[in-house]
């Protein structure tokens, strides 16, 4: 699986650890997410379908 560069929610680099990838539930984009907003719970939105997850 490719992995995302970017959190989809505050678009900084993945490079720390704790950051993930994972295929959005409904339209199978991949979306980031960095470590800080995963621990904050920060809502993520879809750039292709909208869905919206935290
Ligand atoms: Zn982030
Ligand atoms: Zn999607």
């Amino acid at each position: 699986m490719k992995k995302a560069d970017k959190c989809i929610s505050c678009g900084k680099g993945l490079i720390e650890k704790g950051s993930t990838t994972f295929i959005c539930p409904t339209c199978d984009t991949i979306i980031g997410r960095c470590n800080s907003c995963r621990e904050q719970n920060v809502k993520y939105n879809c750039l292709e379908c909208g869905f919206i997850g935290s």
